[in-house]
């Protein structure tokens, strides 16, 4: 084991998952690929991909697979970017119009390189998916636009999503070792005025348990979320990729993210989804469904 990199710790019972490999996935792995389409289903190896693409719901990453930055639980590689390809959001509605998708989550690395951070390119893949997938529910989740926020939103704000998504990841105290180059207090800002601008699309968030942060912390961000209009909320476990990346502190007890849950619903979250495998676009289809994600 190399110095800087930390032991896995054992996994308990309940964050076991099976990895699918039926017929039907495998046709659209083969699908993505000619369209030189990444999801980041995939990407991440994330423990739903089976329940989410047989729900008619995928994430798909857009321009490119690297990213300017490189906080400390993400697997995604970081280093010098490529230019944006100018045909993927017309590539990126083809292939959802061939999956059938009801829902697609449209999310990206963070591009600090690019003057408008991508804004132009979501609001691109946004029109050509309206375009060529009438009626199909669209959620972006997006980086923090930090160096061009209020641009970035100004052009956002040309081609609307259903819901607006923005992770604050972990609790404020922990950004310096797990996000170090991103800013709790713009992340917040983010969410608070693009509620602010355009107050039909709801927002939501997502964060990371198992980091380190404690109880009250975590009670915290839920605070400050609703005091920033987010309407939806997902909490899940962080799990370490590699040994190169953040050790997981602790692994939460499953009713831990029930009683998380409850005061989630209790601070006013429209939408709630609180269990160890939730990731931020787990089961988002059912954003406008009655019951909970
Ligand atoms: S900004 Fe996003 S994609 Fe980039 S390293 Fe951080 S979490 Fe990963």
């Amino acid at each position: 084991m190399q110095e800087n990199q930390t032991p896995q710790k054992r996994k308990p019972r309940w964050i076991r998952s099976q990895w699918p490999c039926n017929p039907e996935i495998a046709a659209l792995k083969k699908m993505l690929r000619s369209q030189k389409l990444a999801t980041v289903c995939e990407e991440a190896a994330c423990p739903n991909l089976g329940e989410c693409f047989g729900c008619g719901t995928a994430t798909f990453m857009i321009m490119g697979n690297t990213c300017t930055r490189n906080c400390k639980f993400c697997n995604v590689t970081h280093g010098l970017t490529s230019p944006l390809d100018q045909s993927e959001p017309n590539s990126l509605a083809e292939t959802v119009a061939a999956m059938h998708l009801k829902y697609v989550v449209v999310t990206s690395v963070t591009r600090d390189d690019l003057v408008d951070g991508g804004a132009a390119h979501f609001a691109a893949c946004i029109k050509a998916l309206r375009t060529k997938v009438p009626g199909v529910k669209i959620e972006i989740l997006t980086p923090d636009f930090k160096q061009c926020q209020n641009q970035a939103l100004k052009t956002l704000g040309t081609a609307l999503p259903d819901v607006f998504n923005h992770n604050i990841e972990t609790a404020p105290r922990l950004y310096a070792t797990v996000r170090p180059q991103a800013n709790y207090q713009t992340s917040l800002t983010l969410l608070k005025i693009h509620k602010e601008l355009y107050p039909e699309v709801l927002t939501k968030s997502g964060m990371m348990l198992g980091l380190g942060e404690t109880k009250d912390e975590t009670v915290n961000v839920m605070l400050d979320l609703r005091k920033h209009n987010v309407d939806m909320l997902t909490l899940g476990q962080y799990l370490q990729p590699t040994t190169a990346h953040l050790p997981v502190a602790r692994y939460v007890l499953p009713q831990e993210f029930t009683d998380f849950a409850k005061i989630a619903k209790d601070l006013g979250f429209k939408k709630v989804a609180s269990a160890p495998l939730v990731r931020s676009s787990y089961h988002a289809e059912a954003f406008d469904k009655d019951s909970d994600f």
